[in-house]
């Protein structure tokens, strides 16, 4: 038989190799060693470290492992050009970007065979997704820029930005970090991962050839040290990071107090779900999408297939069939599916993970496929008979592996789905519209994508719920993070608050006269103090005029647990919450004299003011309620991008200490208008305002749980309600030590915090705290791409 004859006959795939040659010639000009791109020139190369390709096992290159010295000159040439840069028009940062944007798109075969050489990533993934994207990215970019100003008020750029950025897309991840950074007006100091630092480094090349002014953009290449001394570098306004979810919490430990801006994007479990009437063979051609794209090294991978009992068998006896046609193999070829691991150490950690499965009662499936000899490959694989306790559904594998689980009902489903740590993104498949729309809202997760996966669009925020991160990056709300308030620069510290007279030694003492302890208000009821104590609340003149329960860890134990069962607040409608604000305002209105003189009794001013403004901040929150909401996007794809404002679940507040009633309201209206339930600790030093406001509640129709307040020692019950896991947000009005520890108390479950830091933050200020402020600490938005038009 001849060639043809035999090809035809056993329809085999031939080789189609794209040359690895322009990017060897490209690292060849550079004698294969580089330094850093620091002040806009390259550094000569220090202690270095090989950068190898993945397929192969050989070295590429030598990369400049950075020291904190490097990262101390890079930080000093970003500082000095954040001057000159962020006094530049917006269109004159716009002509940048989008000459970037060109280069990229110009350079753009270079990218990808040096993304694919340095990653292990197919080619044709580099090729037609990364970097098409990252042109995309700056493309974009440059139209915020020009109209930052516009769009974003009284913004100011943070100043300077470390970031700090993983290896499974290189490129993009950069692109992610350094488009709004630079459209917003700041300069960055730039970490790519250890084992794909090339990309970056022609990218350096390309600002030069850009003409990108010096010391905008500089890169530091290095490990996880040099990311840290990025982090603990004094002189960094700002940390943007991307990777796990272990080096996010240490990067939220070593920022707190520190002041800096943090955005974290980190690890995900994401469900993959497919309901009895799905279109199977799409939903299969989906899933094979979302868990071997990049080997499955993909934050955002399906890696969670739950798929409902009545279609299982059906579906995972074509799964194993699909899956016994992939292709793994040279990257470089443009003929595969799967191409290599990043780095044997890679290899070694899914294998340890699949061993785990396997002890653990899986059962795995590998397809009788072959495998390239050598270099960092592996099979796709899918692990069954999982429950939801069992390691590989549990932990993030990232890795080409998957988890399959049925389900019955979509109760079931959504259960199945959220019950992760993370919530980064997931996937719904099922003919029925009503369905798929009514699923998508109950998923807590930062991206849902409706009969698709892997949609991504630089006008579409990315980013994640819970453990998976805080901060967004692409569409209004990616520039939003690199964004701040230009009054928060020029913030003084707080007058410092009068000592409290000391309690009486004698606790018997302070109850003379007094017959009314204010009890906690917990779940729509007045509640003793666990504790059994209460604590003595003193006038200006040092005079008992009061007292209040000793909140403790059980107080706010029930508190949370009251709040969580109120979660169903978020889902109310926005014109009902609107509807409750107003009508707490109308009886505090009611009560105006009888708050005035208690706010009189406690802090000896005059009340009505207080009281006035208080109305009105509720007032405000209320008006908010059902306009402060999300958008449509029209993305390059034949899909809509339904950006939708959600509340962020159970939100603690410790409120100030001076001004009793509007230190509260000021923070509790926003987060109410929003949606979330919250657990708030007013003034330590002056609570009865707010003990006194639960007739207000209880006469305004709020539901139960949606307003808990326990009363005691604020860094106290701060600490708790920071390490509580039940607590989704916090904000905290206190001294430096107090924002502190609530920032590191947070790591745990990554609460997304608001602190004073011991600064003077006048929530009185009507211009600055009745809008958007705490409205954008409230949400999270959550994009929902639903396929649209032909
Ligand atoms: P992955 O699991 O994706 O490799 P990592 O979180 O380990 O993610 O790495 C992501 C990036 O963070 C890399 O650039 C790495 O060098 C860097 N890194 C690792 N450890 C630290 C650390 N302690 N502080 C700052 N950066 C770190």
């Amino acid at each position: 038989m001849n060639k043809i004859a035999k090809i035809f006959e056993t329809l085999e795939y031939g080789p189609a190799p794209e040359s690895a040659q322009p990017a060897l010639d490209w690292i060849k000009a550079h004698d294969g060693v580089f330094g850093h791109f620091i002040n806009g020139a390259w550094t000569k190369p220090g202690k270095t470290f090989s950068s190898d390709n993945p397929a192969t096992g050989e070295s590429l290159a030598q990369v400049s492992d950075g020291s904190a010295e490097d990262v101390d000159k890079a930080v000093k040439a970003a500082r000095a050009a954040f001057k000159s840069w962020s006094a530049l028009s917006g269109y004159e940062r716009a002509k940048y970007l989008y000459a970037i944007a060109r280069l990229v798109q110009k350079h753009s075969r270079l990218f990808a065979v040096l993304e694919s050489l340095d990653n292990g990533k197919p080619i044709r993934e580099s090729r037609d997704i990364d970097i098409p994207l990252v042109a995309r990215h700056f493309y974009h970019h440059a139209g915020w820029a020009q109209h930052r100003d516009r769009e974003f008020p009284g913004a100011v750029p943070y100043g300077v930005c470390g970031q700090i950025i993983p290896w499974n897309f290189p490129l993009l991840m950069l692109a992610w970090k350094i488009a709004p950074a630079l459209a917003a007006g700041n300069t960055v100091v730039l970490k790519p991962a250890e084992f794909t630092s090339l990309t970056a480094l022609l990218f350096a090349e390309i600002c030069e050839k850009a003409g990108l002014p010096k010391g905008v953009v500089n890169i530091v290449t290095g490990f996880g040290e040099t990311g840290q001394a990025i982090v603990a570098h004094p002189d960094i306004d700002k940390i943007a990071f991307t990777g796990s979810t272990d080096v996010g919490k240490a990067i939220r430990a070593a920022t707190a107090g520190t002041g800096k801006g943090l955005s974290l994007e980190l690890g995900g479990k994401s469900p993959y779900i497919v309901f009895e009437d799905a279109d199977i063979d799409s939903a299969i051609e989906g899933l094979v999408d979302a868990i071997w794209f990049n080997q499955g090294q993909v934050c955002c991978a399906g890696s969670r297939l739950l798929v409902q009992e009545s279609i299982e068998e059906r579906f995972i006896r074509k799964l194993k069939l699909r899956m016994s046609k992939l292709r793994v193999g040279d990257p470089l070829d443009k003929a595969i599916d799967i191409g290599a691991l990043v780095a044997p150490v890679q290899v070694e950690r899914v294998r340890e993970l699949m061993q785990r499965g396997v002890e653990e009662g899986g059962s795995v499936y590998e397809p009788d496929i072959d495998l390239p000899a050598g270099g960092c490959f592996l099979k796709p694989a899918l692990i069954t008979d999982v429950s939801p306790a069992n390691t590989v559904v549990a932990e993030e594998i990232f890795g080409p592996v998957l988890v399959a689980m049925s389900f019955r009902t979509p109760e079931e489903a959504v259960a199945l789905a959220n019950n992760t740590r993370y919530g980064l993104a997931a996937t719904i498949w099922s003919e029925n519209i009503n369905l798929a729309l009514d699923i998508a809202p109950k998923i807590k997760a930062g991206v849902v994508w409706i009969n698709g996966t892997n949609n991504f669009d630089a006008a579409v925020g990315f980013g994640g719920y819970k453990e998976s991160g805080f901060g967004r990056e692409g569409g209004k709300e990616g520039m939003g993070v690199y964004l701040k308030p230009a009054w928060e620069k020029d913030l003084k510290p707080a007058p410092a608050a009068k000592a409290s007279p000391a309690k009486p030694a004698n606790p018997l003492d302070a109850s003379q006269g007094i017959d009314q302890t204010a009890k906690m208000y917990i779940g729509g009821k007045q509640a003793r103090p666990d504790s059994g104590y209460s604590r003595p609340v003193f006038g200006p003149a040092g005079n008992l005029v009061g007292e209040a329960g000793e909140g403790n860890r059980k107080d706010i134990r029930n508190a949370v647990e009251a709040a969580r069962a109120a979660l169903g607040w978020g889902t109310s409608s926005a014109h009902n919450r609107a509807q409750i604000l107003y009508f707490l305002a109308e009886n505090l209105q009611y009560r105006r004299a009888e708050f005035a003189a208690r706010i009189k009794e406690q802090t000896g001013e005059k009340g009505e003011a207080e009281v006035d403004a208080a109305i009105e901040r509720l007032f405000a929150f209320a008006g908010w309620a059902d306009k402060y909401d999300g958008a449509v996007h029209n993305p390059p794809l034949r899909a809509i991008a339904a950006a939708m404002v959600e509340p962020i679940g159970v939100l603690a507040i410790l409120a100030p200490q001076a001004r009793p009633l509007l230190g509260s309201v000021a923070l509790l209206a926003p987060a109410l208008a929003m949606g979330n339930p919250v657990v708030l600790v007013p003034s330590e030093k002056s609570p009865l305002s707010m003990t006194d406001f639960y007739q207000v509640l209880e006469t305004s129709d709020v539901p139960s749980g949606v307003v808990n307040i326990v009363t005691g020692d604020s860094a106290v019950l701060a600490k708790t309600l920071a390490e509580h896991d039940g607590i989704d947000a916090i904000w905290c009005v206190g001294d430096a030590a107090t924002s502190t520890m609530v920032e590191k108390a947070s790591v745990g479950n990554l609460k997304q915090t608001w602190t004073s830091r011991g600064l003077n933050y006048d929530l009185s200020d009507t211009e600055k705290f009745d809008g958007d402020y705490f409205l954008r600490r409230a949400t999270q938005v959550k994009n929902v791409w639903v396929p649209y038009g032909a």
